[in-house]
């Protein structure tokens, strides 16, 4: 018999991510702050939980997908948190992006009552979640990553298992580096082409598919010339990933001005009210230091 699974947070991920389980077959309890997000799922099948710790007592696998630290330490820890209701045996999957270092402690406390904890952060953004493709890197026990590889593989494509207690979330924000340094890079770029007085769509065509070009640019460049905010992923998460990637590696001694200097780009938009657009909204911190702007392509 497959094991029983409750997930914890039905936000834009939580939601398609559960609904996957679902239609695997798993026997599913769920619980969200906001009682309303439940009721899509429970007309799909779901139980509904009355609290994390209920959802936990009637589970022996508990999936979280909240927002950040603080969030996952209040269902995990807290008056009616998981641990007070998970049974020894059980496994805790955290699939929310926050710090490693945390994460390391939440794993601890959860082992003190012989409660199994996996840091499984995703990327593949709500379109991931729905469709049952994202990328999920894994930290903690090797058995456990095996336990949990069914679940996983029902929510995402490439579910790979990166080291101990802290790894996934470490590699999450490896993940986040890199994002954040194309997305500068394709901002740049297009700044100077624009003024460098040439076509920008003949641009994009001409080094998209070369040595220079990137997811980013791909998906996100041609947005940018249609001056198209909407998000894949906000201003507001990328601020909040950025801000623990700069604590990790102020923890770990990493250099990274780079980073460091995005970071301070990304907290100027969110100060100037634009944290709910996407993060390629990066250019508008370029346009304002410019006095000038992406123009719209035509057409
Ligand atoms: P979201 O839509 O804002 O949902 C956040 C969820 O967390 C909601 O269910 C919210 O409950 C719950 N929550 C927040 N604080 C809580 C607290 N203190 N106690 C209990 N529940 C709490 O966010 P999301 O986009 O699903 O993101 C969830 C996680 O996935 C984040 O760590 C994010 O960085 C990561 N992630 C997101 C994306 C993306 O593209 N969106 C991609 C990769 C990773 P309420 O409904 O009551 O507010």
């Amino acid at each position: 018999m497959s094991e029983r699974i409750g997930f914890i947070g039905l936000g834009i991920m939580g939601r398609g991510m559960a609904a996957n389980l679902l239609k695997a077959g798993f026997t599913l309890t769920v619980w969200n702050r906001t009682v309303a997000r439940t009721e899509e799922l429970v007309a799909q099948g779901a139980h509904a939980g009355a609290s994390p710790a209920d959802v936990a007592a009637r589970s022996d696998v508990i999936l979280i997908c909240v927002s950040d630290t603080p969030d996952v330490e209040a269902v995990l820890l807290g008056e009616q948190g998981v641990l007070h209701g998970a049974r020894p045996g059980a496994l805790v999957i955290d699939h929310s992006t926050i710090s490693p270092q945390a994460t390391r402690e939440f794993a601890r406390r959860l082992g003190d009552v012989g409660v199994s904890m996996l840091d499984a952060p995703v990327s593949g953004g709500s379109e991931g979640a729905a469709k049952g493709t994202l990328s999920i890197m894994v930290g903690g026990d090797a058995a456990q990553y095996e336990r949990a590889l069914p679940i996983l593989r029902a929510m995402g494509k490439t579910v790979t298992h990166v080291g101990g207690a802290g790894a996934g979330q470490t590699v999450k924000l490896v993940n986040q580096v890199l994002v954040v340094g194309n997305c500068l890079a394709m901002c740049e770029a297009l700044m100077f082409a624009q003024a460098g007085g040439v076509d920008l769509q003949k641009t994009y065509d001409a080094i998209s598919q070369g040595a220079a070009g990137s997811w980013m640019f791909t998906n996100r460049a041609p947005q940018i010339m249609q001056r198209d905010w909407r998000p894949g992923f906000t201003i507001d998460l990328q601020e909040k990933d950025l801000r623990l990637v700069m604590e990790a590696a102020d923890q770990s001694g990493a250099p990274l001005p780079g980073t460091a200097l995005i970071f301070q780009l990304y907290r100027t938009l969110q100060t100037r009210g634009h944290g709910a657009e996407g993060n390629h909204a990066l250019i508008k911190a370029l346009e304002n230091l410019a006095g000038f702007e992406i123009e719209p392509a035509a057409g």
